[in-house]
């Protein structure tokens, strides 16, 4: 009784990690509030904490402590499905969380060489399930963010247009080459940056934004951005009802429906949708069949970017350490005279 001739294949989920590895930056409140805002906009989301914090969980109602099975039993027991750690927080809303024991994958999972991919096995049979999965990382390149960028078709970067966020950016940009490049993940692209804490009247914070829209501008057609890259708009503005929200394990929506941060991540959201129903998400779909290999994938030059700045490698997978993916930024020849970072390797 086969009728699959003619029917549309099953719709993959758009996987999307938010990403950055500066702390604080408003990874969490985003995570949290576009997943909620797509929810009520009727899609299937499932939002995966992959942070030991657990804030993620804890900004939805969830105390790990008292949970039961998280990221880590997922990840760590190859016994544990992925329906045993879910929780269903809203409608349309599910949650895998997390708790602070998530820290110890990274040793535990030191050995393995298949650690990177942990996750994706795992939720391989559930993805017709959602409409949007949206990975919460740390704000470190370890195991548990590698599992996380593995899976991802997409990378949002959530940012503060401060004084070298254009350095950060270029730093994670490297990163996300280096996954590609090392074939953790051969098609993962950035697809757009998300302005936190925005306060609109600073010229600095003016400054910056231009300069992030000039270097998405300048860099249409790089093979690490998706062909609708770009800084989103609205810009989250500065609320204090979003710092607020987490502490009554609630999301903006159940909190303070109307207030600005609900009304911006509301609004967010629609445009992450548009994103892809305008068509131009071409680039990032049926990612497994993909014909590039890592040894094919180009040299990825990233003009308008100031040389990154070295940063101390903490939490960094073994991988990352024994140099099978490398972090070390790649200096630019046009950009020589940008301080340089001790290459290790
Ligand atoms: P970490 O790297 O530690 O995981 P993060 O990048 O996930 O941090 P968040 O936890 O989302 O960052 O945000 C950092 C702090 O800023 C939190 O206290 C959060 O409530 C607050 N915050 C985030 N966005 C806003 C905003 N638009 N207005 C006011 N406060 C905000
Ligand atoms: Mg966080």
């Amino acid at each position: 009784m086969s009728q699959t001739n003619n029917a549309a294949p099953p719709r993959h989920p758009r996987v999307i990690a938010l990403l950055n590895q500066k702390g604080g930056v408003g990874k969490t409140t985003s995570t949290v509030n576009i997943g909620a805002a797509l929810a009520e906009m009727g899609k299937r989301v499932c939002l995966i904490d992959m942070d030991p914090q657990g804030h993620l969980s804890l900004h939805l109602g969830l105390d790990g402590e008292s949970v039961g099975d998280t990221v880590y039993e997922l990840l760590l027991e190859p016994e544990v499905p992925l329906e045993q750690v879910m929780v269903k927080v809203r409608p349309n809303l599910d949650c895998i969380p997390s708790r602070v024991d998530l820290a110890a994958a990274e040793i535990e999972l030191a050995n393995d060489p298949d650690r990177l991919k942990r996750l994706e096995a795992k939720f391989a049979p559930h993805m017709g399930d959602y409409d949007y999965i949206l990975l919460d990382c740390p704000p470190s390149l370890g195991t548990l963010t590698l599992n996380a960028l593995s899976m991802a078709q997409e990378v949002y970067v959530p940012m503060q247009a401060h004084f070298l966020a254009m350095q950060g950016f270029s730093k994670l940009l490297e990163t996300v080459g280096e996954v590609c490049r090392n074939g953790v993940n051969v098609d993962l692209k950035v697809s757009g940056v998300i302005l936190c804490m925005h306060e609109k009247h600073s010229t600095l914070v003016r400054e910056v934004v231009g300069e992030l829209d000039g270097f998405f501008e300048e860099n249409r057609g790089n093979p690490m951005l998706s062909a609708h890259a770009k800084v989103l708009r609205p810009a989250i503005r500065k609320n204090i009802k979003l710092a607020e929200a987490p502490s009554f394990g609630q999301t903006i929506f159940d909190y303070a429906p109307w207030c600005p941060g609900a009304l911006d991540y509301r609004t967010l959201a629609e445009r992450i949708v548009s994103q892809s129903e305008d068509g131009s998400r071409d680039d990032v779909v049926g990612g497994s069949e993909s014909a590039t290999t890592p040894s094919e994938m180009p040299e990825t030059p990233v003009s308008g970017a100031t040389a990154p700045v070295s940063e101390p490698k903490d939490h960094m997978d073994p991988s990352i350490a024994a140099g099978t993916i490398s972090v070390e930024p790649r200096i630019q020849a046009d950009e020589a005279e940008a301080p340089k970072s001790k290459n290790s390797g």
